[in-house]
């Protein structure tokens, strides 16, 4: 990591829409950036993902690993193609194992609405929804990747993992982030949501949410079945403020919450560990969209936001946060005027139109 006063990004554009928003996104951070002044930020680009695979035999090379450890922030765009595969027919994707690698532990993902794009439900109460979800993104059923096994060709099976260590670190986290939000304004309110009348792996999840909750008695715990909280997040979603949960339970509630605010190409997260963070659009490299302009960046320039936050909190470097905060009002800027509609919303606004408008914004918000 950097020791000067630069700080250092590795950008990962990876496969197909990838490098399509994650170009738009260095843009949006250059127009935020030197208009805040007193930052100094350097990228560099790295390979990994599917056709680095294909054309060099490694998803992940040992030379990109050794950039993602040494850079201040990883901003990665999207990766894995569905016709380039692993031999056991597994998809690539070296995000996760950068996850695993860097003990990555709190997937954080944002479901915020933003007045001027329309979500799916139509109460006027899920026009401002604003909770976080928080999917742990080391063990639980991903931490089976790789591994599984095939018996006789007759029986399969993966396995679950959930450790005291990371579940602890995870909590933690978890109501740090609602104490933030709560002293912003929000509930101060953390669910956790897990399958414990099923399986001892959650009921151990649980017990170990219930030890932390004890500790952190200035905060409302409680909790939710994943099969209610599916069910609640279509309902009445504007209840939640931070909700944790399992790594599969949470890859599939984060693409439902995605889906509430307006579709994948407006979902941002960051995947937080003690020393490392990645910042990457919740979406994948969407191979049926690739190269029709269509792609929506929105995502991938609210995690950039995300990013700049997370720097200026790791760092004390307020300028940061300012940058972030402004990248942020920028995208609502430029939504709330009210014409700009991404092609995956029913619009036909394209990747360059939201970069333009987005970028358009950033001096009406400074
Ligand atoms: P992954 O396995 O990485 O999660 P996935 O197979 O779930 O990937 P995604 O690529 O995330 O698929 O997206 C599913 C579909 O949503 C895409 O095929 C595409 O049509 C649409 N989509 C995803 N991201 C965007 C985006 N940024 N802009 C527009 N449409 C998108
Ligand atoms: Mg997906």
């Amino acid at each position: 990591m950097s020791s000067s006063n630069s700080l250092s990004v590795a950008v990962l554009p990876g496969d197909g829409i990838g490098a399509e928003v994650m170009g738009p996104c260095l843009e949006v951070i250059d127009a935020v950036t030197s208009r805040v002044g007193d930052i100094s930020l350097s990228f560099k680009e790295v390979p990994a993902g599917a056709a680095c695979y294909r054309d060099h035999g490694e998803a992940l090379p040992k030379e990109t690993l050794e950039e993602v450890r040494n850079a201040d922030a990883i901003l990665l765009a999207a990766m894995g193609m569905p016709d380039i595969r692993y031999p056991d027919g597994t998809e690539i994707a070296p995000q996760l194992d950068i996850r695993f690698e860097l003990d990555l532990y709190a997937g954080v993902r944002p479901v915020r609405s933003i007045p001027g794009v329309p979500g799916p439900l139509s109460d006027p109460r899920a026009q401002a929804l604003d909770f976080v979800l928080i999917r742990e993104s080391t063990e639980g059923l991903f931490a089976s990747h790789g591994k599984g096994t095939i018996e006789d060709n007759r029986i399969a099976r993966d396995t679950m993992e959930i450790t005291r260590e990371v579940s602890e670190k995870l909590f933690d986290f978890s109501f740090n982030l609602a104490r933030k939000r709560k002293a912003a304004g929000h509930e101060g309110r953390l669910t956790c949501v897990d399958k414990a009348n099923v399986f001892t792996s959650f009921a151990f999840f649980r017990s170990i949410f219930d030890e932390r909750a004890a500790e952190n008695n200035d905060l409302i715990a409680d909790y939710a079945y994943v099969d209610a909280m599916a069910l609640n997040l279509v309902r009445n979603p504007w209840v939640y403020d931070v909700a944790v949960t399992e790594n599969m339970f949470g890859d599939i509630l984060s693409d439902l919450g995605a889906a509430l605010i307006g579709g994948m190409g407006m979902a941002p997260s960051a995947d937080v560990g003690d020393e490392h963070a990645v910042f990457q659009p919740c979406h994948g490299s969407a191979p049926d969209i690739v190269g029709s302009g269509k792609a929506n960046p929105t995502a991938m320039f609210l995690s950039a936001g995300m990013m700049l936050e997370w720097l200026a909190d790791k760092h004390d470097r307020p300028a940061y946060g300012k940058a972030g905060a402004l990248l942020t009002a920028a995208v609502d800027k430029a939504f709330a005027a009210g014409n700009l509609l991404p092609f995956e919303l029913g619009g036909e606004s394209g990747t360059t139109d939201v970069t333009n408008a987005v970028i358009a914004a950033v001096d009406q918000v400074c």
